[in-house]
């Protein structure tokens, strides 16, 4: 279902009257595609709290736009302008790893209030934190302070620009992550707080255009919507997919499989013997595991019968469990292997009528942060989740028009997002220089007003 009210905004007098009714503006949002794969200008790195321990220079000049001046190291108060000239930056990196006290964090004020206005339309601000130090409450206060800080500037900021913390101790174990919220890719994720851990051992050399040559990815409920688009993206980095769906679907999922040179495969993920069916057809193991699959039966609580409570929990929560179990338990991930699973803002914030789905969706997020260590140290495997808010498809083309208008403005970018942003978000998850990125939860929202 097309968003006219975007289009109409896109005029010139669109654009008037939503301004003089004092409406929501949505941008257009610049989204990668193969002619425009970077953001198209200068990035901006600037320092706040004093020089951080982070070798950050060399990783930025690998990350950012190719165009990008950096103007490594300056300082708060004289930095509009510093690194492009006339026109403004494309993306604004703050470290402010080195903020410890209250009065440090003024140079954040200092940092971003002389560029914040000049950055340009769909542009990036990624500011750089520390982990809170237990032993230290005033490094963990301001520290803390910083996701305040991003969140409201991220609803503040407009333009289609993005504003996201990524918290780190070494930028080299960033740099898949730096390159993900510095590019056209990420247009979709605002307001997050990413946390990323250090390297784990010397990464192999990486093709930053193809990373999952030689992979295979397997992706749950990838016979339309959200699935098919992931399952499209991963394709395009080089893996081979395997596109599961029911039995009903096998048409749907044969026809996007053929297209993308992968494999369908017809199962209902919640056969009890799901995992031990796909480690059979996939004998060779598989590297990316997607929990995509899942469903809505909706009703209050008063009128929620036994039958669609079971049956929410059973696709999105309990095969997940399973599926994950039994493939872990049986080695059919291989090592360096990624698991991305599919939760929702409706898990994370509550949402009415859907007591069944918030509870399968919060569930996917308590799996994943408790899987996430023991399944890194024991078969060197990541476990994350994405969180989508309103993404434009079928699911959401049933919602009643005013409820449905109302998810797509109720966010930092006034619109909804669509499949390829989650998938291009699941593909960062599921990317071999994503090791260090474990045990997240990311919401690609465009920072919804639901929850926090
Ligand atoms: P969709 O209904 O368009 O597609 C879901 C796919 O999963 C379908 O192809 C369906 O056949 C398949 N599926 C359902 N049950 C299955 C089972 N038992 N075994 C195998 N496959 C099964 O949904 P979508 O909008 O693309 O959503 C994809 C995921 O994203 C879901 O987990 C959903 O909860 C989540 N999500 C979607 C949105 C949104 O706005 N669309 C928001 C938040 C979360």
């Amino acid at each position: 279902m097309a968003d006219r009210y975007l289009s109409f905004t896109a005029t010139a007098p669109g654009r008037f009257l939503t301004a003089r009714l004092g409406l929501p503006q949505p941008a257009a949002l610049s989204r990668w595609t193969a002619e425009r794969p970077s953001l198209n200008g200068h990035l901006l790195h600037l320092t706040a709290g004093g020089p951080s321990g982070l070798d950050l220079a060399p990783v930025l000049a690998r990350t950012g736009p190719p165009t990008a001046s950096v103007a490594a190291g300056a300082t708060t108060g004289s930095t509009a302008g510093a690194a492009g000239g006339s026109t403004g930056p494309a993306a604004v990196v703050l470290d402010a790893t080195g903020v410890r006290d209250v009065d440090a964090l003024a140079e954040v004020h200092a940092a971003l209030h002389p560029v914040v206005r000049s950055v340009a339309a769909s542009g990036r601000v990624v500011v750089l934190g520390a982990p809170l130090d237990a032993r230290d409450h005033h490094q963990a206060a301001v520290q803390q302070a910083l996701e305040g800080f991003v969140r409201s500037l991220g609803k503040e900021i407009g333009r289609g620009r993005t504003v996201n913390l990524v918290r780190l101790t070494d930028a080299s174990a960033a740099e898949s992550t730096l390159r993900f919220l510095l590019s056209p890719r990420s247009a979709y994720v605002s307001g997050q707080v990413i946390g990323v851990g250090a390297a784990e051992g010397p990464a192999g050399p990486v093709d930053w255009d193809l990373p999952l040559t030689g992979r295979t990815a397997l992706v749950t409920g990838a016979a339309r919507g959200i699935g098919e688009a992931v399952a499209e993206t991963l394709a395009r980095y080089g893996a081979h997919v395997v596109v599961l769906d029911v039995p009903q679907a096998a048409e749907d999922a044969r026809r996007v499989a053929a297209r993308l040179g992968g494999s369908a495969l017809t199962l209902d993920i919640t056969a009890a013997d799901a995992g031990e069916r796909i480690a059979a057809e996939l004998p060779d193991g598989l590297d990316v595991l997607i929990h995509n699959a899942g469903i809505t039966r909706d009703r209050r609580l008063v009128n929620m019968s036994a039958e669609r409570w079971s049956s929410v929990l059973d696709v999105n929560l309990a095969s997940v469990l399973r599926t994950t179990d039994a493939l872990l338990a049986k080695g059919a991930l291989r090592t360096g292997g990624r698991i991305v699973a599919t939760a929702s803002i409706a898990g994370l914030a509550g949402n009415a009528g859907q007591t069944n789905y918030g509870a399968s969706k919060a569930g996917v997020a308590g799996l994943v942060r408790s899987l996430a260590p023991r399944a890194l140290a024991e078969h060197g495997v990541t476990v994350n989740a994405v969180a989508p808010g309103f993404i434009e498809t079928r699911m959401t083309a049933a919602v009643p028009l005013f409820i449905r208008e109302a998810g797509r403005r109720m966010n930092s970018l006034a619109q909804g997002g669509l499949p390829v942003d989650v998938a291009e978000t699941t593909a960062w998850l599921a990317h071999p220089a994503s090791g260090s990125v474990n045990g997240q939860v990311v919401r690609v929202c465009g920072q919804s007003l639901l929850g926090a």
